[in-house]
């Protein structure tokens, strides 16, 4: 068995020697135990943070699906496969008893979806999938006819919340960073109007499609684009805080540069709720299942980026945090 460790915590950007690979010897199952072998690992921005709140030698955190080849436990029978936040490491023995107080979500059997890829589990029919249903419909609860902006759009949770929107009659607006992801967003994902932030300038742009103004912002990134958008939005306007991920590197030792964002939300009485998708742990199958039902009717699309091999998992990783990723990014072990 194999499993990488945190040696160092990660200072402005991750870098290979932060973690080591090593290996691991696994003691003999006990009753109610079993042992299950990594197929997918999940590569998210949240690992770029919550890591820090473990001490030095834990296992890199993270999600990953796997398959249960010995097993002491009825429930948990061998060729099932899990869904759990069980860590970068290839091989776990699972004691029903395990507290991971990290996800506060234990792991559990895959859902029967069919012929579609177990790896989905880790994204559209599984944590991104929720945090798109539930952050877009409890948070921004939006209505038919209202223009949406969302940033960090061709990722996981980005390029779902562009598609129920859609589903939902909305006017939908991503930002993203490539030419190639705007292209994609709007002549796949169904988009009406995509945004690349590194090459356009956003404001101008936001207000050239969106002249009606914006009614709902669900940010993914924070930071400046997020300034922009505020300002440009409607009276009792939703924005839904999803993640930040344009700060995830920020240098702490420098003042952070902040836009002032209370005009805008008093001048137009705007709602800004931040929320984290565990919110939502009592409803996790309702998300899955609405999802599921959607892809069946071909209506919500997906896309993968898969790095192949458990030793590319930190290439995975900050590839994903640069931008590599269209979609969401999965390490096949
Ligand atoms: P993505 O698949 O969207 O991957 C991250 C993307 O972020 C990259 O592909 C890159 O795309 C973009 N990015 C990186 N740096 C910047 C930057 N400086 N400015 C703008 N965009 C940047 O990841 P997820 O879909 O998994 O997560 C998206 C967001 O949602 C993250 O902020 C994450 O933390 C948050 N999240 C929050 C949850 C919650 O419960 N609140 C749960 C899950 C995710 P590009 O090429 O466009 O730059």
């Amino acid at each position: 068995a194999k499993k990488y460790v945190l040696i160092n915590y990660f200072v402005n950007q991750p870098k290979p020697t932060d973690l080591k690979l090593v290996e691991e010897e696994l003691p003999p199952l006990q009753d109610e135990e079993y042992l299950v072998e990594a197929e997918y690992f999940s590569v998210d921005p949240y690992m770029r943070l919550y890591v820090l709140n473990f001490p030095l030698g834990t296992t890199m955190i993270g999600g990953q699906v796997a398959k249960i080849i010995e097993s002491k436990n009825p429930t948990f029978p061998v060729g099932k496969r899990i869904v759990g936040y069980l860590g970068w490491r290839t091989h776990t023995i699972i004691s029903p008893n395990i507290d991971n107080s990290f996800a506060q979500q234990k792991p559990y059997l895959l859902p029967d979806i069919g012929d579609l890829p177990s790896s989905l589990s880790l994204g559209v029919l599984g944590m991104p999938g929720n945090t798109a249903y539930f952050g877009l419909l409890e948070i921004c609860k939006p209505k038919s006819g209202e223009t949406i902006v969302i940033s960090g759009a061709a990722g996981a949770v980005g390029s779902h919340v562009g598609q129920i929107a859609k589903i939902l009659g909305l006017n939908v607006i991503g930002i993203c960073g490539s030419d190639e992801k705007c292209k994609w967003l709007v002549e796949e994902m169904g988009f009406d109007f995509a945004i690349n932030y590194k090459t356009m300038p956003v404001a101008a742009r936001l207000r050239e499609v969106a002249p009606q103004g914006v009614d709902c912002y669900f940010d993914n990134v924070g930071g400046d684009i997020s300034g922009i958008v505020m300002y440009q939005m409607n009276l009792f306007g939703r924005v839904a805080v999803c993640g930040s991920i344009s700060s995830y590197d920020a240098d702490t030792s420098s003042l952070p540069k902040c836009a002032i964002l209370q005009p805008a939300l008093v001048t137009n009485q705007l709602k800004m709720e931040g929320f984290i998708v565990r919110r939502w742990l009592d409803r996790w199958n309702e998300g899955v299942i609405q999802n599921l039902q959607w892809i069946r009717e071909g209506k919500l699309r997906y896309r993968e980026t898969v790095t192949k091999g458990f030793e590319n998992m930190f290439d995975a990783f900050i590839g994903m945090l640069h931008g590599d990723n269209t979609g969401k990014a999965i390490v096949q072990a």
